[in-house]
């Protein structure tokens, strides 16, 4: 039988443990039970995204939680700056338009950053800017975004907010929510927590709250307020998405039980080192100027359709990589270390890259991206 490998960076592999956490009977969402994991997934929530405010939990998949930010803390007319340089920043873009909110585009080259003094230049310009949008791991790209040096301009701005979407980023790429400055912090739960798909997380600031107050936008699903009211007592506004909630309790046992949230990054942070570490071995070209750790994006060599690789890895070796969207459509593979990911997933995944490109009739020494990565795994202590 051909054993299958998910290496996308989303939806992500979900381990035993809370594949059986989510099969248990279901629970009625108004009983003590439920409303006590309520209270223990989002304590246990705060430091994953290292924060003191509440966490909200919705069903939704991240885009829910994006949503919400746009429309619990805006107005119609209203301006926002969204930093713009993948899919995910366009999504930001996109949000603002569907609501009428007016976003000023800091347009960034797929695979780079935004500069903070470009960033902090526009809110010069427009000190009635109300919202900066932003993305910890522009996961089109593979690329890390200086979210703390966005934080120290935005901070002492009392009229300007920092979101930032942190659905691949969070326990993947370090993040302080607090420190940082950052006042509302989305993410879901089919990348770095281990689950399936259908959950959204939402941090927010005591800055963010005042907003609220004055925003008109159209909201009731995704109203924060609302949200707030109930896990004032440990509760939900609406049906919760029981079962993947106490699949989040578990998964959250588990990270703990490996050492929390810093080991987890360390753990990520050298699985993305000797993955890339093993793509330069081979000559292939990092995708990203600014290389996340949570996921390694390549494009694929001269006379190879990375479509071709894509479905090389796939049909033949049966490990699933993303491809790439866009601009990078068919030039591009992506592959993830976040979440359920082990240092053997990372050589399967390494081994099969270059077997594939081998069939491809593309020069390659079979062993030397896997020797690089080795050296890497041999290196670390984790
Ligand atoms: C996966 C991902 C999303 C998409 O979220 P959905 O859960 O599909 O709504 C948004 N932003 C980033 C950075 C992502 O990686």
């Amino acid at each position: 039988m051909k054993k299958v490998y998910l290496m996308t960076p989303g939806p992500t592999p979900v381990p035993s443990e809370v594949r059986l956490a989510e099969a248990r009977e279901i629970i009625h969402h108004r009983t003590k039970e439920f409303s006590d994991t309520i209270k223990i997934v989002s304590e246990g929530l705060k430091p994953i995204f290292k924060t003191k405010n509440s966490v909200f939990t919705f069903a939704a998949s991240g885009t829910g939680a994006m949503e919400g930010a746009v429309c619990n803390l805006l107005s119609k007319g209203d301006k926002a700056l969204v930093i713009k340089g993948g899919k995910f920043g366009e999504r930001w873009a996109n949000l603002c338009k569907a609501y009428g909110v007016e976003a000023i585009s800091v347009e960034v080259e797929w695979g780079d950053v935004a500069d903070p003094a470009v960033v902090k230049k526009h809110l010069d310009d427009n000190p009635d800017i109300k919202v900066v949008f932003a993305t910890l791991c522009e996961t089109s790209t593979a690329t890390e975004y200086p979210i703390r040096e966005y934080g120290e301009v935005i901070k002492s701005r009392p009229n300007t907010l920092l979101v930032v979407d942190a659905i691949s980023g969070l326990a993947a790429c370090d993040l302080q929510v607090d420190n940082w400055g950052v006042d509302v912090c989305v993410s879901g739960s089919q990348k770095s927590l281990m689950l399936p798909p259908g959950l959204a997380f939402a941090s927010i600031s005591d800055k963010a709250w005042p907003f609220m107050d004055k925003s008109n936008l159209p909201k009731f699903y995704f109203d924060f307020k609302k949200a707030r009211k109930a896990l004032e007592k440990s509760d939900t506004p609406f049906t919760p998405a029981v079962s993947l909630i106490m699949g989040l309790k578990q998964a959250l046992e588990m990270i703990n039980a490996d050492g929390g949230i810093d080991k987890i990054l360390e753990r990520v942070t050298v699985m993305g080192d000797a993955t890339q570490a093993a793509m330069k071995a081979l000559g292939l070209k990092l995708i990203s100027k600014h290389p996340a750790k949570a996921l390694t994006g390549i494009f694929a060599p001269d006379g190879v359709d990375g479509k071709e690789l894509k479905k090389t890895l796939e049909k033949k070796y049966g490990v699933m990589v993303a491809g790439g969207q866009d601009q990078f459509e068919g030039k591009v593979i992506r592959l993830t270390h976040l979440g359920y990911i082990c240092q053997f997933d990372i050589i399967t995944a390494i081994a099969a890259i270059e077997l594939s490109l081998h069939d491809l009739k593309h020069p390659v020494e079979l062993g030397k991206g896997l020797k690089a990565a080795q050296e890497v795994f041999a290196k670390a202590s984790i």
